[in-house]
């Protein structure tokens, strides 16, 4: 159905965090291209293979199109009142018997942020309860969490316009050209042309490890030594910021005291990455500033994810790479708008804005107009585990394959399956479907107005390019005759998404300046931009951090994975993503990307599959404490004796009822990126 197209409407790419601005062809009211906005400043006018060619899974003709009820076990058509009404009432049911605590919302990032703030602002104002959460819970938390605590602002310090400015860039845990193929293509490109010296912080050989100037390939798991060894390089070396620590930076002792014990020799030892190896690379980040961090889950997705992500901001403090063009903290967030969904209130402790709930409690008392919940609520993982203990009765989940984003699927199918009420608002149905009750139909973002935020802060416009297919709706009018069927239409009188965001903006500072007009005028803006006619602060922390002058080093130690190699399961995995498919790939397997990738595999090294008697392309099985999953074999340079690396996209293979249930303690994110395995040949 291509051709040519009779208007050209731009929006935003529905995938990954640099957020990519589309220009979309309609003919006849359907969409039929898409190519790269000719005036971006985030993609100058590239795209990936995701953007420009996998949308048309909004035509799949297994679109859910109509509400569903789940009657006898097979799911009923039936109209938005019936749905609508039946979800109301049942939740009526449960609060009434088993109160606000027994219910939650889980918010995925494929909706707008005026979506993801509607959904906050339902759990607590209509279901009066603190259990809401995003699917930043499973990528990106650590990186809110670590930057929040440690500098006080949760988003990345600077723009991808540094990238040019940088003189060093580290990647760590970032499959960058494949998961984020516009900035990971820029920064191949520098590198190539010498322009920047680049270091690779990752257990594969990746297709940006071949452009790096030192590719450290540390077994899974030890980062923390390895970051605490390039800290001790730049300390004992005399590497430091003088100036910039003297004025800026506290606890310096405390953490010489940390880091003294993990030389390079020791290091070596734990992660396998050569002494003089990671000597070098220290060097090159300390002293060919400016420098920046860029990073991805293969640093989060840890037992120690937000320990990893307060490394990288100490190694920035100690060099002065904070607050300065070209250098900073760039977290590569999954999911294009999953920022939003931490700003936007999805949280169990946190209210729009990212701030803390009890601290401001009363101001959006005020603002809403009824009486909060104080208590704390429960994240995502707490949900599920408060399902299995039978404490949670009913789930709302906005846009997220629950069943096959969380570890170990098998307890998560159990626990799904004791809820009394699981809704589902999402344009297909899922691994989740199966437990679900009533199924909403979604539109999709091509569908609507709104807004998404990018990795570096930016706030682009999301625009209606069709009209919704069927008679599915977008997600704000959805929680909105949600809110009108549980008798709160009077707090949730808003005529579009527009209006939501002048609320927004209210509530939130950082945001004020930025209104549909100016961004329609203007472009998309990074927030802070707290005036109206002030430009956007692009580089955070210049003179002093949201904490105060002076931020605090965090020395850590480390804590080995639960998860080690024994006889039985010799194997360390890791999981993670191709550049054709999109996370758990409900959007992607449904566009022409599944011709060209059409399942999952695992990457097993050259040696490991002689060992076993394993060929390429044979089918084999991997089997953890936890579960076991079959998936297809690739005989692969990229990793290494001992490592194994499977992708996540489909549900045929379902790697995650392989995975580890073990979290980080601070922010619960799973560990993702280490399971121990064994490995047969079907
Ligand atoms: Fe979309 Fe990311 Fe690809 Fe850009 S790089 S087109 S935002 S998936």
């Amino acid at each position: 159905i291509y051709g040519w197209p009779d208007s050209w409407v731009k929006t935003t790419c529905p995938y990954c965090g640099v957020g990519c601005e589309l220009d979309v062809g309609v003919k006849d009211g359907r969409i039929v291209d898409v190519r790269p906005s000719r005036t971006s400043v985030v993609n100058r006018g590239n795209l990936c293979v995701k953007g420009r060619y996998a949308w048309d899974y909004i035509y799949s003709q297994d679109r859910v199109l109509r509400p569903l009820i789940k009657v006898n076990g097979e799911w009923r058509e039936v109209s938005w009142d019936e749905a609508i009404g039946f979800v109301a009432s049942r939740l009526k049911e449960i609060l009434a018997k088993y109160g606000p605590g027994s219910v939650g919302v889980l918010v995925g990032a494929r909706v707008t942020n005026e979506e993801e703030y509607l959904a906050g602002r339902f759990a607590r104002v209509v279901l009066g309860t603190n259990n809401v959460d995003s699917c930043a819970r499973v990528c990106h938390e650590p990186s809110a969490q670590g930057l929040e605590d440690m500098l006080g602002t949760g988003g990345a310090t600077n723009t991808f316009e540094d990238i040019d400015l940088a003189r060093t860039i580290m990647v760590v845990g970032s499959n960058t050209t494949e998961n984020h193929p516009v900035i990971g293509n820029r920064i191949k490109l520098l590198a190539e042309q010498g322009k920047v010296k680049l270091i690779v912080v990752d257990p594969r050989r990746t297709e940006i490890a071949e452009y790096a100037d030192y590719h450290l390939a540390l077994r899974p798991g030890t980062d923390v030594v390895l970051f605490n060894a390039m800290a001790n390089v730049i300390i004992s070396e005399g590497l430091i910021d003088r100036e910039f620590v003297a004025e800026r930076v506290d606890g310096l002792e405390e953490f010489e005291d940390v880091v003294r014990n993990y030389t390079p020799e020791f290091a070596e030892r734990i992660t396998g990455v050569k002494a003089n190896l990671i000597r070098e690379a220290a060097r090159l980040y300390a002293t060919n500033r400016p420098s920046m961090i860029f990073w991805g889950l293969g640093a989060t997705e840890h037992i120690q994810g937000t320990e990893i992500i307060y490394q990288l901001i100490d190694l920035a403090l100690l060099t002065g790479n904070v607050g300065r063009p070209g250098s900073g903290l760039m977290p590569l967030r999954g999911k294009n708008n999953v920022q939003g969904t931490a700003i936007m209130g999805d949280h169990p402790k946190k209210l729009p804005g990212s701030v803390p709930l009890a601290q401001n409690l009363e101001r959006f008392e005020k603002l809403w107009g009824v009486r909060l919940n104080p208590n704390p609520g429960l994240d995502g993982i707490e949900m599920v585990d408060a399902a299995m203990r039978g404490d949670l009765k009913a789930l709302i989940v906005f846009g997220e394959d629950v069943v096959m984003s969380h570890p170990y699927r098998e307890m998560t199918e159990r626990a799904l399956s004791k809820l009394e009420l699981l809704v589902l608002v999402d344009m297909f149905h899922n691994e989740t479907s199966r437990y679900a009750h009533v199924f909403l139909p979604a539109a999709s973002s091509f569908e609507k107005e709104g807004t998404f935020t990018n990795a570096e802060r930016r706030i682009q416009r999301v625009r209606k390019v069709i009209e919704p297919l069927g008679e599915s709706l977008p997600d704000w009018q959805i929680i909105i005759r949600l809110a009108k069927a549980m008798g709160y239409g009077d707090y949730f009188r808003y005529s579009s998404p527009e209006d939501v965001w002048n609320e927004i903006r209210s509530a939130w500072p950082a945001v004020y300046g930025i209104t549909y007009e100016r961004l329609e005028r203007e472009g998309g803006l990074p927030y802070p931009t707290p005036g109206l006619d002030a430009p956007p602060v692009k580089v955070l922390h210049v003179n002093q951090f949201t904490v105060g002058r002076r931020a605090r080093l965090r020395p850590v130690a480390y804590i080995p994975s639960p998860e080690q190699p024994t006889e039985e399961y010799p194997f360390t995995l890791i999981t993670g993503r191709t550049l054709y498919h999109f996370n758990m790939g409900s959007m992607t397997r449904r566009t022409g990307d599944q011709v060209i990738e059409p399942e999952d595999f695992i990457e097993i090294s050259e040696d490991d599959a002689r060992a076993l008697g394993i060929g390429d392309g044979d089918m084999v099985r991997v089997t953890s404490r936890w579960g076991s999953a079959v998936v297809r074999a690739r005989i692969s340079r990229r990793v290494s004796r001992g490592t194994a690396f499977a992708t996540v996209h489909h549900p045929e293979a379902s790697i995650n009822y392989v995975v580890s249930p073990a979290v980080d303690r601070i922010s619960h994110i799973p560990e993702y990126k280490v399971t121990a395995v064994r490995i047969e040949r079907v």
